[in-house]
């Protein structure tokens, strides 16, 4: 057996604990879960169902834990695990799955499925199986703070250009602010108005805060490949930067696994608790509107809706926050028919998007999200993620549809007094 099997393999017994048992136990193999998964239903290809996306997972349990599982294989009548199921279930795991866990709510064992692709993309990571783009950008982050290669000029030159635009002085580096807003390089690049916006607002609102030219970066590429040692290496610098800074709280900006990973599993990566709180933007909006703090020009009377990042609203619980806001706002909010808790992802999650091999099964899982928008009869689709906002902006120009994707932070500064 060559090492990258061998370290495969170790890494995926390593991940059996209590819950990968009861879960590999319990499941009665009823396919339920995969109708809820947007790679099953828009391609009906049986291997995109959630639960064979765990089956690297489910082989070594049976064959390490289990009684007939020893037995055969010590009789060898066992096939062992190779490079070439490892190789199979890379493109499951990383093309054909963006960890929205969808499927775990309607798996009637309370199965997290999610929770499992996790640990097998442990599994495939320390084997080698990753998509090139997702280890390039690992190596980007470790090596400057960013997956994109961003540096802290490319922030400043971003600054300089929204304090000018909107006209609100941007704080970056100011030791004791209350809140120390992380931003993902997508945002930096591609959607620099959330900074120019997020200014806007909090000049308005007075809130104390502040941009770290040291570490802004939110997205955690340890988290999309599958690899805890670069998640609690990135998760560190976040700790790092806002003790250094001494803020009170350290906000998430519109990007999904950037809110989990900083909120919840950070500190299991670093194995301690983190000193400071963690809130989503739209959390703190929300509670700034219901202080009073924002102040509306005119309420937006053209139709709008809301796309729910998967890991935003199912996996973050911020449902009501982004709709409280919406709803200041637009006199014609109409939600799509599966929304909240149980909505369709956009499809660019996990890591799908930067990844190219999976263009094509991303533009069909997008049937979905497109089909959804049609029904609204919407203009307008806010989200607050920027992943999602360049999915969702990529797969509406494929169809040729004209609806207009904003981000959160961004609509609630246009239509401020
Ligand atoms: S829905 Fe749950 S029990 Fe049924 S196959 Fe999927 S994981 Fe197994
Ligand atoms: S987590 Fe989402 S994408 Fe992955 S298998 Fe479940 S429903 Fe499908």
């Amino acid at each position: 057996m060559n090492t990258a099997l061998e370290n495969g393999i170790e890494t995926l017994k390593d991940q059996i604990d209590a819950r990968v048992v009861s879960y590999l136990s319990s499941c009665v193999q009823c396919g339920i879960c995969a109708e809820a998964c947007h790679f099953y239903t828009s391609t009906k290809d049986p291997r995109y169902t959630p639960i064979n996306k765990v089956e690297p997972l489910r082989k070594v349990w049976v064959q390490t834990h289990t009684f007939w599982g020893k037995l055969a294989t010590s009789l060898g009548l066992r096939k062992p695990m190779s490079e070439g199921d490892l190789a199979n279930w890379e493109e499951l795991a990383y093309d054909g799955c963006t960890v929205c866990s969808r499927c775990s709510m309607v798996c009637p064992m309370g199965i997290d499925i999610a929770y499992m692709i996790r640990k097998v993309k442990e599994g495939l990571a320390a084997a080698g199986f990753v998509p090139k783009e997702l280890q390039e950008a690992g190596k980007r982050a470790l090596e400057f703070g960013s997956p994109m290669g961003l540096t802290a000029k490319s922030l400043h030159s971003a600054v300089t250009e929204q304090e000018n635009e909107y006209g609100y002085k941007i704080p970056v580096d100011v030791e004791g602010a209350d809140y120390l807003c992380l931003l993902s390089s997508n945002e930096v690049v591609s959607y620099p108005e959330f900074i120019g916006s997020l200014a806007k607002i909090f000049s308005q609102a007075k809130v104390s805060w502040t941009l770290s030219s040291e570490y802004f970066e939110a997205t955690n590429s340890g988290v999309q490949m599958g690899n805890s040692k670069i998640a609690a290496e990135l998760s560190g610098r976040v700790l790092a930067v806002a003790e250094k800074l001494k803020v009170k709280s350290v906000i998430s900006p519109e990007c999904g696994h950037a809110y989990t990973t900083i909120r919840w599993d950070a500190p299991n990566f670093l194995q301690r608790k983190l000193p400071f709180s963690v809130v989503h933007v739209t959390e703190l909006l929300d509670q700034l509107r219901e202080q009073g703090r924002i102040k509306i020009k005119q309420r937006f009377s053209d139709r709008v809706t809301y796309h729910d990042p998967c890991n935003i609203s199912r996996r973050g619980g911020v449902i009501n926050q982004p709709r409280n806001l919406i709803s200041m706002i637009a006199a014609d909010f109409k939600e799509m028919d599966d929304h909240g808790n149980m909505n369709w992802c956009c499809g660019g999650g996990g890591g799908v998007s930067a990844n190219e091999r999976a263009d094509g099964l991303r533009q069909k899982a997008f049937n979905i999200k497109a089909r959804q928008i049609r029904k609204t009869h919407a203009d307008n689709i806010i989200t607050s993620c920027s992943v999602c906002r360049m999915t969702l902006e990529e797969g509406l120009e494929n169809k040729e549809m004209t609806q207009n994707v904003l981000g959160i932070t961004e609509f609630i500064a246009m239509h401020m007094e």
